[in-house]
């Protein structure tokens, strides 16, 4: 008998964690930070307190109750007994290893929780993304997926204190293994990158697996790993071999983006193995139609061509596609790309598994934004990039004082720039980004529309508040490609691998699954938060 457990993703979008059960065999599929129930208790300055470890995120219902999976160091004297008597509290002797679909903190980020013998399979890219995020952000100590220092245990209180300095406490790294390469087939840049930052080859620096790893009962899982398109490079889906026949994940996937290629051929593939069970994301399920990303090129192609002045344009960290797009455009109309050092930082880890990736030193219509105040005293990773592309910094006194030559790559959250550049009245700020309810972060547009009025910017794209709703006017559609498949596409999925059982995740209306395939011969189990699914 085959059980399978979500612990969230049920009736939101985003914070996947599904435990799946084939007698002694555990696996997690995704362990993602589960971004809307946070915004239920915390904001910026009210977050889970570091030093409480485990204790905020498992009493807040962030993290599921269950014992033995957790970082011991993160565990605060006696932690358990407040939630031995909670109806989902389970105590696990192991689990197999984690399986990751791709590297957006929704889908990645509660993983920093983890034992870190819980080794994580996924393909080279989510881990190189996973790795180019923590690097170069600002990682809360909740999403530090690849390292992390552990809590000390030496604090007499018995509460945790993060200390950086002593051998106990070192940064330790996490066991990742790739399922779509050789780890011996990478570069030795890309090896250098995967141990950057760990000083001592002792055993907290670890090495890239393979992913034909054993699971702690001595049988071999039988795993398939399949690339897909979303809205981030590197992107799976994965299916298992259980006792009651193949299980399909399909982390998050679209079949209207750049590489729609991979996700026909994952159906086509997962509909040949004869699935047992589905567990299909449904982010988009109300929509009928997609936009693709060549018609954001040219919505957004003519938008800018057209256009007098600085071009401020902001779309969704790590979409690489989105990223080229605007760069086409760059060279379609004569002017340079400025992004952000961490979007240079993240570029340039995929150039090291994709030579296709534009090389920033030899392209010339790409510059690399400085920070006017916080690249002042740059960390480690931000110094190397500065001094490694010296020729391709530009400040905002470059930008201010030629604004018409610059699309400048901002989002909501450097705002704070434009006292430093001056944009010229009747500048553009082109929005290709998702309306609210995005999986990382809800930009609050009422500010944004503030920043945009005080000087004088024309904006494109922007949703609009229209009775307590925010969206985009009709006229200004078409400047974002979403990284989910529309509806239609999802049901036309779901046909085609027609599994025995499909399980939705990842949606605020699952039961659209159960009406639109009734009489269909799949049988649609909507999941519950904490009790089992028998398969
Ligand atoms: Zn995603």
């Amino acid at each position: 008998m085959v059980q399978l457990t979500c612990y969230g993703g049920i009736n939101e979008i985003g914070g996947n964690k599904i435990l799946l059960e084939d007698g002694n065999r555990k696996l997690l599929l995704d362990f993602g930070f589960p971004y809307k129930r946070h915004k239920l208790f915390y904001e910026e300055y009210l977050k889970p307190r570091s030093g409480a470890g485990l204790l905020d995120p498992l009493t807040m219902g962030l993290l599921p109750s269950l014992e033995g999976i957790y970082r011991e160091d993160l565990e605060t004297p006696d932690l358990w007994r407040a939630f031995r008597s909670s109806p989902s509290y389970r105590k696990l002797d192991h689990v197999d290893g984690i399986l990751l679909s791709h590297a957006h903190l929704d889908h990645s980020g509660h993983i920093s929780f983890l034992r870190n013998d819980i080794a994580v399979y996924s393909t080279v890219a989510t881990t190189f993304i996973a790795k180019a995020i923590q690097d170069s952000g600002k990682s809360d100590f909740d999403q530090q997926v690849c390292y992390f220092n552990p809590a000390s245990f030496d604090c007499p209180t018995g509460w945790k204190q993060t200390a950086f300095l002593s051998e106990s406490t070192a940064k330790q790294q996490r066991q990742f293994c790739i399922a779509d390469m050789t780890p011996n087939d990478l570069s030795a840049n890309a090896i250098q990158f995967w141990s950057s930052g760990f000083w001592e080859k002792t055993p907290r620096q670890k090495g890239l697996a393979s992913c034909a790893l054993l699971s702690h009962s001595g049988c071999a899982l039988n795993l398939r790993c399949f690339p897909v398109d979303h809205s981030i490079p590197g992107a799976c889906a994965w299916a298992i071999e259980t006792g009651s026949g193949w299980i399909i994940y399909s982390g998050d996937l679209r079949l209207h983006g750049k590489r729609a290629a991979l996700t026909k051929r994952f159906v086509d593939k997962a509909a040949a193995l004869k699935p047992r069970a589905l567990i299909l994301e449904g982010t988009n399920v109300q929509r009928a139609t997609n936009v693709s990303e060549h018609d954001v090129y040219e919505n957004a192609l003519r938008a800018i061509a057209n256009s007098h002045g600085l071009v401020i344009a902001d779309f969704p960290a790590r979409d690489i596609d989105r990223l080229l797009t605007f760069l086409q455009i760059a060279k379609d109309t004569g002017k340079k790309l400025a992004i952000l050092p961490k979007d240079a930082y993240l570029l340039k880890t995929m150039r090291l598994l994709e030579q296709t990736v534009p090389d920033i030193a030899e392209d010339e219509n790409i510059a690399i934004y400085q920070d006017t105040v916080a690249s002042k005293n740059p960390s480690l990773w931000m110094r190397n990039l500065f001094q490694e592309y010296d020729g391709k910094i530009v400040l905002a006194s470059d930008v201010s004082s030629s604004q018409g030559q610059f699309i400048l790559c901002f989002s909501f959250f450097d705002l704070n720039e434009l006292p430093s550049i001056h944009p010229k009245p009747g500048s553009l700020y082109l929005f290709s980004s998702s309306e609210p309810h995005d999986e990382e972060q809800e930009i609050d547009f009422r500010r944004l529309h503030n920043w945009l009025k005080h000087f004088e910017l024309t904006s494109l794209g922007l949703p609009i508040e229209k009775n307590g709703e925010w969206q985009i006017p009709d006229e200004e559609r078409g400047l974002h490609a979403s990284g989910h498949a529309c509806g239609t596409d999802l049901l036309n999925i779901a046909r085609e691998i027609n599994p025995g059982i499909l399980i939705p995740v990842h949606s605020e209306q699952p039961s659209f699954y159960a009406e639109q395939l009734e009489g269909s011969g799949i049988q649609v189990t909507l999941p519950v938060i904490g009790r089992s699914i028998e398969i």
